[in-house]
């Protein structure tokens, strides 16, 4: 994670800590924004609470936040349950086994990590028996790594012009994890990759708003420097996770 240290992120345990390291993050976010050249607002921080427990996202909540990103579907639905008395949204970020399909159906208002024909069939279906729509990014593969899942580049195009038949799907832009390096340059890569992909989506019109997801703790000023307009920020708000990367991206 471009050289980041997890003991960079203290644990947020009040709701000080969180209004601290959200109003850190967004300053960040802002000054980068500011040195690309970009406006303000430009950048959706999209808090990523895998791991958090509910009572510390309550905290969080009443630091400011109003949608988590999650990467598990039981994971996501155990704390929407518990939380069901907040006004908060949850976005589902991680690889999506279609018979969580349901699930997400159900109580997600945003999925960051499409990136298979049957796993858009299934949402669509279910989504369509709930009379719901989901907001969608297509997850795409930019480090060519077999641990991070996503569409390979080549691919995203044809997929991208398969969607519309799914109505229920509201398709909103591209979503990467760029290569965990210290290596900026390979990290940039990337990003910039995303966001050709995403210039040739626009110009056929089969990207929606044409959203760019990039970034995490680690790198999402570079990001937004490459043009990110969510960035999935988990670490740098909550404080270090002890589960290992391997969990989420096997063979990491
Ligand atoms: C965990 C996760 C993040 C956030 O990572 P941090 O290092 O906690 O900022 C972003 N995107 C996805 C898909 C994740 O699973």
């Amino acid at each position: 994670m471009t050289g980041i240290d997890a003991t960079d992120y203290p644990a947020a345990r009040t709701v000080e800590d969180f209004t601290h390291n959200l109003r850190a993050v967004n300053a960040r976010i802002e000054a980068a924004l500011q040195r690309a050249g970009r406006s303000p607002g430009e950048v959706r921080l999209l808090p990523v609470s895998k791991t958090v427990d509910e009572d510390r996202l309550r905290l969080a909540v009443a630091a400011g936040c109003t949608m988590f990103g999650e990467n598990k579907v039981q994971e996501a639905m155990r704390k929407w349950r518990n939380l069901s008395d907040l006004d908060v949204r949850w976005s589902v970020i991680g690889h999506l086994q279609t018979n969580k399909a349901k699930d997400v159906a159900e109580f997600a208002t945003e999925f960051q990590a499409l990136d298979n024909l049957r796993a858009a069939a299934a949402l669509d279906r279910r989504l369509q028996a709930v009379g719901r729509q989901l907001d969608v990014y297509v997850q795409v593969n930019t480090s060519g790594e077999e641990s991070k899942y996503g569409l390979g580049p080549d691919d995203v195009i044809a997929f991208l012009k398969t969607l519309p038949a799914y109505t229920a799907l509201r398709v909103r832009g591209l979503m990467t994890i760029a290569v965990f390096s210290s290596d900026a340059d390979r990290v940039r890569e990337c990003f910039r990759l995303l966001r050709a992909l995403r210039d040739e989506a626009r110009d056929l019109d089969l990207v929606g708003p044409g959203e760019l997801s990039m970034g995490m703790s680690g790198d999402y000023e570079l990001a937004i420097a490459e043009g990110s307009t969510c960035v999935r920020v988990g670490q740098a708000i909550f404080g270090a996770r002890a589960t290992p990367d391997s969990h989420y991206w096997p063979g990491s």
